[in-house]
């Protein structure tokens, strides 16, 4: 929306703009304007004082019962304790040195009331209240329509409350000018929109339930046509860029590496590889998001994409987040590939841990074009690696590497390389077009043939026979001749980031477990450095540690058949995603994988049910949907707030899934019709402004 982006000291004073900008994050008129509502109160309805949750910010409607003064020495000379109720309990209110008030809150006034609860003397209470007295407007007006009026209640704080944003709201809409509507009005009609002027107005200040709901309705479409149209923008211009084509080369890699394959490809992988060999034919870059499974076999597809640029004399690069993981698809890619093959090609490793001489020999092999496939982590950035000809860029687990990094690499190429990114916590496919809309979307759904699922279960952590059972079952699994993960959430004690078990302690823990004697326990984790990193897998792999106890370091591609149980401890600390990630390391092998989830998470809690989603559900995509339900719940109780803002603000991914399709399909038909928006000229300047924004603060 093309809303004015003048900032709010402009308007609000100084004072008043600061306390906005650091507690709510509201810079300019147009975060104050899109700084909706999160529900409706109205005079009416009465919020039960019986269940106020101590520590946050709460909205009452209530009536005055009581005040009574005390006079004390020092420097709270007065204190004024005011009752209210609203017929469910009671709650205090306290005033220090402010007599004055009693005057306005007087017994049997009704009014809002906001703050932060407070326990004082083990009673609840209120100190210093904002509070919004109903007094005698309900004779001068229709008294049900007065009861009923909806009073927006705003994501506050305890410092700027729910009355100052409603208050600051006021102003600004009083002197709001004409919103252009980048909406084409024939879709506006159709779903009957409001003006933004209107929605503006209505969604802030309704007179009735109705005003609100068709002002949210009217947002939320604006939403949805905004992100959808700049998702496809962008989809546009990387089509407009161009890229070589790479595809039809001679060198004949990707033939010799296919012909010694030990097993048959699945038809997902047969049919990604057909789509991402069409997209290298073509004359502009590639931008695929590969979606599969831990194991479903998405590193394979990438490696024959990059054995098909090699044919074409192309470089392809491969990133990992972590050097642990580029070293590992180091190790696995070479041993896919043979020894001749893998020489031929320049296989190639490149990381920030390489002493000086190697990674100066690796950079020559990149520079000079010997390389054809280059694997290594953010290293690759750095302004020193300088590629001979990149003509594809695979990265392995997109959510841990920004848009600015990607970008980087971007122009690393001549032309803008072909980009396929893989992720192993997929989404639901029908959510991926509104989240990935400018990328096409690929997925692996089946896992190769002979893969086991993987036997999980919930330990609780009261329940000591089971917990101590744990252990045990640990050394039966080592008898053998397997081996074990143990997951911490933290490294050691002095984490104050994390709760939950520490690597540390664990470890010295279960070196005196006498179930667990003579076992070989060790650690890993991501403060030691990379060659004690290095040298702890190597160990691992080797078969001389038979329990390594780790923080999620491990949680991706660590790839050692021979592990087959997994202990996750306080797995109450970890996502769903998480969780289904890290025990897809067992099992990976000829026997079946187990994984024990132990947690001292409440009967009920959403931690539990997140826990309990992932031992009852194997299928990554179903989880990926749990997942967003919970999180959604989570939203709406208050207990997690996501971080930062995101771009949707009146629209969730699950709920509005029909909504954002239905117009992802009517934008696409724009698009279609008017590619360059010659008759759209809001929508292409709204689109622009987006952009600037996000390029801004990316800094
Ligand atoms: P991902 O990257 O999706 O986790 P990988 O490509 O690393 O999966 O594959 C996991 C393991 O399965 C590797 O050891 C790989 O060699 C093997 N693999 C891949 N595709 C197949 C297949 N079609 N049949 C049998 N094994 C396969
Ligand atoms: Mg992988």
């Amino acid at each position: 929306m093309l809303l004015p982006t003048t900032a709010l000291d402009r308007v609000l004073g100084d004072k008043t703009a600061k306390s906005f900008a650091k507690n709510l994050g509201l810079i300019t008129v147009a975060d104050l304007l899109q700084h909706y509502p999160r529900r409706y109160s109205s005079r009416g309805e009465l919020t039960p004082i019986t269940n106020l949750p101590v520590g946050e910010s709460v909205s009452i409607v209530a009536e005055v019962v009581d005040a009574r003064e005390r006079r004390t020495k020092g420097r709270v000379s007065h204190i004024l304790e005011v009752r209210i109720t609203d017929g469910s309990g009671f709650l205090s209110l306290t005033f220090f040195n402010q007599a004055w008030r009693q005057k306005n809150l007087l017994p049997g006034t009704r009014g809002l009331f906001a703050g932060k609860i407070g326990e004082y003397q083990g009673k609840l209470q209120l100190a210093h209240p904002d509070y919004e007295l109903f007094l005698d407007e309900v004779s001068q007006f229709d008294a049900k329509a007065w009861a009923d009026k909806p009073i927006p209640i705003y994501p506050a704080s305890a410092s700027v409350t729910t009355w100052m944003i409603q208050k600051a709201l006021g102003i600004v809409l009083d002197t709001l000018g004409t919103i252009e509507d980048e909406v084409p009005e024939q879709l506006a009609k159709k779903h009957k929109l409001m003006s933004l002027n209107q929605a503006l107005e209505k969604i802030h200040r309704p007179e009735t339930k109705t005003d609100w709901s068709s002002a949210t309705k009217t947002l939320s479409y604006h939403e949805a046509f905004l992100l959808q149209a700049n998702l496809i923008a962008r989809k546009i211009a990387n089509e407009k860029s161009p890229a070589t084509i790479r595809s039809g080369g001679t060198n004949g890699y990707l033939a010799a590496f296919d012909s010694a394959l030990s097993f048959k490809l699945t038809k997902g992988q047969q049919s990604v590889g057909e789509e991402i060999s069409l997209d290298l034919a073509k004359s502009y870059p590639m931008n695929r998001l590969l979606q599969g499974e831990v194991g479903s076999g998405k590193t394979l597809v990438a490696l024959r994409a990059m054995l098909a640029v090699a044919d074409t004399e192309g470089q392809s690069a491969l990133l990992a987040p972590t050097e642990v993981l580029a070293s590992q698809h180091f190790r696995s890619i070479s041993k896919s590939l043979g020894e001749d093959l893998a020489k031929e090609i320049g296989l190639t490793l490149l990381t920030g841990q390489l002493s000086t001489a190697d990674r100066k020999k690796a950079m020559l092999q990149v520079v000079s074009g010997a390389s054809k496939i280059v694997i290594g982590t953010h290293a690759l950035f750095s302004e020193k690696v300088e590629f001979y000809d990149l003509g594809l860029v695979v990265i392995d687990e997109q959510h841990r590497f920004g848009v600015e990094q990607r970008e980087k690499l971007r122009l690393k190429g001549k032309l803008s390389p072909h980009v396929l990114t893989m992720t192993a916590t997929p989404i639901p496919r029908t959510l991926a077009v509104t989240v990935f809309g400018d990328m096409a979307v690929s997925s692996l759904t089946e896992l190769p043939a002979g893969r086991k699922e993987i036997d999980s279960h919930v330990v609780r952590a009261g329940d000591k026979n089971l917990v101590s059972r744990v252990w045990e079952r640990v050394a039966e699994e080592v008898a053998k001749g397997h081996q074990v993960f143990v997951v911490c959430p933290k490294i050691d004690e002095s984490d104050k980031d994390n709760s939950g078990a520490s690597v540390d302690k664990t470890t010295t823990e279960l070196r005196k477990n006498p179930n667990l004697a003579s076992l070989r326990i060790d650690s890993l984790h991501g403060r030691m450095d990379q060659e004690q990193k290095s040298d702890i897998m190597a160990k691992f792999v080797n078969k001389e540690i038979d329990v390594l106890v780790a923080t999620t370091v491990i949680e991706v591609g660590v790839d050692v058949p021979n592990a087959t149980v997994m202990v996750i401890l306080d797995a109450d600390n970890f996502g769903i995603s998480q969780l289904h990630q890290l025990r897809g390391r067992v099992g990976r092998g000829q026997a079946k994988g187990l994984c024990l989830l132990l947690t001292g998470a409440e009967d009920g809690s959403i931690a539990l049910q997140r826990i309990d989603a992932v031992a009852a559900e194997s299928d990554g995509f179903k989880l990926s949907e749990i997942d967003l339900e919970l999180r959604r719940e989570g939203d709406v109780l208050g207990a997690s707030q996501s971080g930062g803002r995101s771009s949707l603000r009146l629209l969730q991914v699950i709920r509005d899934a029909a909504l954002i399709q239905k117009v992802r399909v009517e934008v696409e038909q724009l698009f279609e019709a008017d590619p360059g928006l010659e008759t759209s000229p809001t929508l292409r300047l709204a689109i622009e402004e987006m952009n600037a924004v996000e390029n801004l603060s990316k800094g």
